[in-house]
């Protein structure tokens, strides 16, 4: 470091300080960081820097010292008998290499590593009695932490029970899948919310909710990686991965035991050449000191374990030129900015547009045609501007102008409360009206085969249809008109449309896009309410009165129907000789109660005594699970009975936990 005085760098710390805990608060407390990861970093490496010039300016709240955000008062608060640490973090080979060589120079021999992928997501405590998941919580900052118990419930990857009657504490990460991140973010574009930056902060979100009801409907899971307090007969952390991963936990398999750094480095190379095509996003790997004797050996500092460290992936990026920003409106009227680039490769493919949400992000980002800007991608999946390079900004820019009229039918667009999203609130909006009829055709509402986002463009442009009601009244001949449709499509679009009358009304309801109704829930209105009359009657008292389904749906859908516009739209579907009536769907797992069996992959093998092999599979597939013929690490059960062969040796060797007939029995029951 160039050399600095102590007042400078006292100047310095206080404001590195000042701006790091601002930063720390929205990032951790309110899971909306304001600044991108790389440059939170970098300011806290060069804090670090000046508390080690001048040691004598660490104070015990420097964020340095400090683990996590403050804990949200709201929620309960678990004290962790044993602390949930932070991890050091390296960003080169060379650190690592220096890592090592201080690990080694400490327990005096070379160790070994078990090195684990750095998922993005946010530590979670589960504490269990007798066998029994007894609490869930955060790290909070580290000594207390709170409790999300009635959130982990409806996490389906955690085990609610275990096969044996363990008084214990494991913890791991609980993260959002990068489809579910990527949906997550979607809909609350179109609900004109703000948006999640990184997987992280969108697990972080969709776990810390008071409203544990909230939590089941966002697609979170989890990778267990640590035994707080495993048997004696675990000596290492790879044999506490396997144990856990015995005992139900969902566990990442792509953890290895490595003798030295050529291999750490090789696995380093591996997951960055394959981290574009995991499911889930992962920020770097971990480098754990795999024997447990030696980690206790280490110990940790105030804030980090010494036999661990995370390599942290540098930053994707690329920087090309914006060339024009599109406002596309949605199905409920939200209009969104998207700013289209100069293509360039980026994480595996070839980005040429990014969205930008709402324009209070454009605004804050001040992104303008021409600008050079910087991309990368959120939860790596989604291309986003990072920022603007403004060395590089032509001198004639200038600020772009958000519009003030709808781009689809020219009428003014509003603020509503508390939204950062421009709305188009005409409901004969063409854009609105083709999105609505796309979302009506498409596969969780109506199912029509045929009429995708193409074909209602060309309806709409032709004047064919105004809204759903008119699909319905289409001729032959109307549908000759669009293009390179002959005789076959038109039959085979009439012939699904056709079909589409007999469908189950509550995929009318999906159909009808209100306002957080999707499918999940009018699939459980349609359940409770069995035909469409009783629907558009029903009060928000009794619709709010349906096990998950909170007053805001009930209000919504409500307010729909108390507009006379819907009331028509129904009477004219109606005379179509759509069918009003609930016609009953299979159960999803979702609404299946959490039980032992729920989401496991479970395997019969041998003579059953009590049931007959189709009995006993539809009895499990009843509480969620999937019945599989072969055992394969993914097996989370088997249940034998007499007789069992090679698919219990295979099980056993596996270590996959093994239940008797009677045992399973007793657990369905
Ligand atoms: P961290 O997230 O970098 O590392 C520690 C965490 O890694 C653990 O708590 C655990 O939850 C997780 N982890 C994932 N996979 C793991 C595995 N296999 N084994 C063990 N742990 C695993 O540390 P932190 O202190 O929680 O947060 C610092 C990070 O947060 C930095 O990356 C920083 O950029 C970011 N941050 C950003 C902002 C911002 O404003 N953008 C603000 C604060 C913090």
């Amino acid at each position: 470091m160039a050399d600095i005085t102590l007042d400078e760098a006292k100047k310095e710390v206080v404001a590195l300080r000042k701006q790091l805990n601002e930063w720390a608060e929205a990032y951790y407390s309110k899971d909306a960081p304001e600044v991108e990861d790389n440059v939170y970093d970098q300011k806290y490496q060069r804090l670090i820097e000046l508390e080690s010039r001048y040691p004598e300016l660490v104070t015990p709240d420097s964020i340095t010292q400090r683990v996590g955000g403050e804990i949200d008062s709201e929620f309960t608060k678990v004290r962790h008998d044993v602390p949930m640490l932070s991890m050091g973090d390296v960003f080169s080979k060379d650190e690592l290499k220096e890592f090592d060589a201080r690990i080694q120079k400490l327990v005096g021999h070379p160790v070994a590593y078990n090195v684990e992928l750095k998922i993005d997501g946010l530590s979670l405590s589960l504490e269990y009695e007798t066998g029994k998941l007894v609490r869930a919580s955060t790290r909070g900052n580290g000594s207390v932490g709170e409790d999300v118990t009635a959130n982990a419930r409806y996490i389906s990857d955690i085990p609610q029970t275990l096969p044996r009657p363990l008084t214990t504490e494991v913890r791991g990460e609980c993260y959002m899948g990068k489809e579910a991140f990527a949906k997550l973010n979607q809909e609350r574009d179109e609900k004109g919310l703000p948006v999640f930056a990184n997987p992280r902060n969108a697990a972080a979100g969709s776990l810390r909710q008071l409203d544990a009801k909230v939590t089941k409907k966002r697609d979170l899971s989890t990778f267990i990686y640590t035994w707080v307090n495993p048997p004696e007969d675990i000596t290492s952390q790879h044999q506490a991965i396997e144990a856990m991963h015995d005992l139900g936990f969902h566990i990442n398999e792509t953890g290895r035991k490595l003798a030295n750094l050529d291999e750490v480095f090789a696995f380093i190379d591996e997951y960055t050449e394959k981290r574009d095509s995991l499911t889930y996003g992962i920020d770097g790997i971990v480098l754990k000191v795999d024997d447990l004797a030696l980690q206790a050996e280490l110990g940790n500092t105030v804030k980090v374990p010494r036999w661990e460290i995370a390599y942290k992936f540098p930053p994707e990026e690329q920087e090309t030129i914006v060339r024009d920003i599109e406002w596309t409106v949605g199905r409920t009227g939200v209009v969104t900015p998207t700013a289209v680039m100069d293509p360039v490769q980026l994480a595996g493919t070839t980005v040429s547009r990014a969205v930008l949400h709402n324009p209070d992000l454009l605004k804050q980002k001040d992104v303008r045609i021409g600008d050079t800007v910087k991309i990368h991608k959120a939860g790596d999946i989604i291309p986003e501007i990072s920022e603007v390079v403004l060395s590089k900004r032509p001198a004639n820019s200038v600020p772009y102008e958000i519009p003030t009229v709808c781009p689809s039918c020219g009428q003014k667009l509003v603020h509503l409360k508390d939204e950062v999203a421009l709305r188009c609130i005409n409901p004969s909006c063409p854009a609105q009206v083709e999105e609505g009829i796309i979302h009506f055709a498409s596969r969780p509402a109506m199912n029509i085969a045929g009429l995708g986002p193409k074909i209602v463009k060309q309806l709409i442009d032709n004047d064919l249809v105004h809204n759903v009601a008119d699909l319905y009244h289409l001729t032959p001949d109307e549908l000759g008109k669009l293009d390179h449709f002959k005789e076959k499509s038109i039959n085979n679009l009439l012939t699904a449309i056709d079909n589409s009358k007999k469908n189950s009304v509550e995929l009318l309801l999906t159909g009808l896009g209100i306002d957080h109704v999707g499918a999940k829930a009018a699939r459980l209105i349609a359940q409770k309410f069995k035909n469409m009359s009783k629907i558009m009657a029903a009060s928000v008292q009794e619709v709010a009165a349906i096990d998950t389904i909170g007053t805001t749906i009930a209000e919504s859908l409500t307010t729909y129907f108390a507009q006379p516009s819907a009331q028509k739209l129904i009477e004219e579907l109606e005379e179509s000789g759509l069918n009003m009536e609930y016609l009953g769907q299979d159960i999803s797992s979702d609404d299946i109660e959490d039980n032992f069996f729920k989401d496991k992959t479970v395997v019969l093998t041998g003579k059953l005594a009590h049931y007959s092999r189709s009995e006993f599979t539809k009895k499990l597939q009843a509480l969620g699970a999937k019945v599989t013929g072969s055992v394969s690490k993914k097996t989370n059960y088997v249940i034998h009975g007499e007789d069992a062969g090679s698919k219990l040796t295979k099980a056993e060797n596996l270590g996959i936990p093994l239940l008797t007939e009677e045992e399973a029995i007793a657990q369905i029951e």
